[in-house]
């Protein structure tokens, strides 16, 4: 598995991919510093987060928790039936607007901080590589080298930790939508018992472990939409991680006017600050050298910035040669933070969030449906006109639930029955049972419009669905009633 040279990425190809198309692994050199230690601690904090999701109870439920079985979903103490899906409209454009409204500001600093890829495959997957093989010159000496005992001992404890915590993060995953206790029981049972939740784990595991040990950057670079849209959603004035070119060119090596220190390496007058070391490349996880410019592969995982921090702190120079600024900073000119684009993401990103916590509020503890049961719309006998429907009430808590059924709008001698007292939905259950609507001949005056009302026992919430009664010509029936 031969190195690629970093010291000058060529921006006429992907870094990952060589001229004859196969592929050219990194070895990204470790880099020490602020931006890092607080990208370390925000990372162990999300992992904890995305992995205990599924052990965090709200109102009784994991705090998310997608049981597509059941078609209920429990978002943080929320409980979505399946009818309620068209509010997840508003929560991912709400969530889509946010990561506009972020990136137009803070450029790429999802994909540095906070994407999940990002953070399992740099805290986790190469800690383990770093971990087994050492730094990156051992890395890469270990690649390079031919095969031994000791290459092949390495590479299978690294392969066989991969395929272990991938199967972990899966089997978690797997927890999102079927719930720990019955992963748990799925664990314990022979896999012949749970065939799909099996394949699913063997395939999931196998797309994990591909993804983490082979393919790693490349999502980034070549597959996420995300980093494609980036230059769509940035201006001048967005944030990112860039190198100062006024400052640092014209670059080049310092010449030691001592070998006594390091420090003794004054810059010369007619260079810029930039000794032209490569550690900004060497660090860098897509291969990049920012020094180029801003570029599609860089992720803002701020690398860079604290190995050029170090090499300017050695040479008693002003950090920031790279740093957090906008184009414009670099420029020397003013950022605006308030601007159109910014504004305009803004107000989506409150809309956005403003309908989707209003229609979140407003979702109901139960649903109820009503429909006309097949057949003849109505039926007319020697005494009355009947309508037929068959009611659908979900109780969408954990515990039993009393529901009254009663009409609003009706006729004057309009009778129903199947509800005529309360009744009770199991947990988490559903009942289907017809009502009949029916009203003597004599009052029958033709079609007309009620409203059937679904009430809770303690008279909290109240849900309410239009019908129509529906019959024949009340003319033609008492015509037909005199012959
Ligand atoms: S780390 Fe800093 S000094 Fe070294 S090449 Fe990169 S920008 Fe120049
Ligand atoms: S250029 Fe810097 S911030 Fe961007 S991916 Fe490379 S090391 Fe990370």
């Amino acid at each position: 598995m031969p190195a690629l040279p970093l010291d000058h990425p060529s921006r006429e190809s992907v870094t990952t991919i060589r001229s004859d198309g196969s592929r050219a692994f990194l070895f990204p050199s470790d880099a020490r510093g602020r931006f890092n230690l607080a990208r370390r601690i925000s990372a162990l904090a999300l992992i904890a987060f995305y992995l205990s999701l599924p052990w965090i109870k709200v109102n009784g439920h994991p705090a998310v928790f997608l049981d597509v079985v059941t078609r209920r979903f429990h978002l943080f103490g929320v409980t979505l039936a399946a009818q309620d899906m068209w509010l997840l409209f508003f929560v991912i454009t709400g969530m889509g607007f946010s990561l506009f409204f972020i990136t137009a500001l803070l450029g790429r600093v999802w994909c540095g901080w906070a994407c999940p890829h990002t953070v399992f495959l740099d805290h986790v997957y190469r800690r383990i590589e770093r971990w087994i093989e050492g730094d990156a010159p051992k890395r890469r000496a270990l690649a390079a080298a031919p095969m031994s005992a000791t290459k092949a001992f390495k590479y299978t404890l690294k392969h066989t930790l991969y395929v272990l915590v991938s199967a972990v993060i899966t089997h978690l995953l797997l927890a999102y939508f079927v719930s720990l206790p019955e992963v748990w029981a799925m664990v314990s049972a022979a896999p012949a018992e749970h065939w799909g939740a099996f394949v699913f784990i063997f395939i999931a595991t196998g797309v994990l472990y591909f993804n983490f040990a082979w393919f790693r950057e490349q999502l980034c670079i070549v597959i996420c939409p995300y980093g494609r849209l980036q230059s769509a959603l940035i201006d001048d004035h967005s944030l990112v991680v860039g190198y100062d070119v006024k400052r640092g060119e014209p670059r080049g090596a310092r010449r030691a006017s001592s070998a006594a220190a390091t420090a003794a390496l004054a810059p010369a007058p007619a260079l810029g600050d930039c000794v032209d070391c490569n550690r900004c490349v060497q660090v860098c996880p897509t291969g990049i050298d920012i020094r180029q410019g801003l570029q599609m592969e860089c992720v803002g995982c701020t690398a860079c910035i604290d190995a050029c921090d170090d090499v300017m702190t050695r040479l008693a120079r002003p950090r920031g040669l790279i740093r957090y600024d906008s184009q414009n900073g670099f420029s020397g000119q003013k950022t605006q933070w308030m601007r159109p684009r910014t504004l305009l993401y803004f107000f989506l990103l409150l809309v956005g969030a403003s309908v989707a916590t209003w229609a979140l509020t407003t979702v109901k503890p139960a649903n109820f449906g009503i429909t006309r049961i097949t057949g003849s719309p109505y039926v007319v006998d020697a005494t009355s006109v009947r309508n037929q429907f068959l009611v659908r009430i979900v109780n969408k808590r954990n515990q039993t639930a009393t529901f009254t059924v009663s009409l609003t709008g009706a006729k004057p001698g309009l009778v129903q029955s199947g509800f005529e007292s309360a009744v009770a939905v199991p947990g988490m259950g559903e009942i289907v049972q017809p009502l009949i609507l029916q009203l003597p001949r004599a009052t029958y005056s033709g079609p007309f419009k009620l409203d059937v009302r679904v009430q809770d026992a303690g008279g909290k919430y109240t849900l309410v669905r239009p019908v129509e009664f529906l019959g024949p010509d009340a003319r033609l029936l008492r015509e037909e009633e005199k012959k």
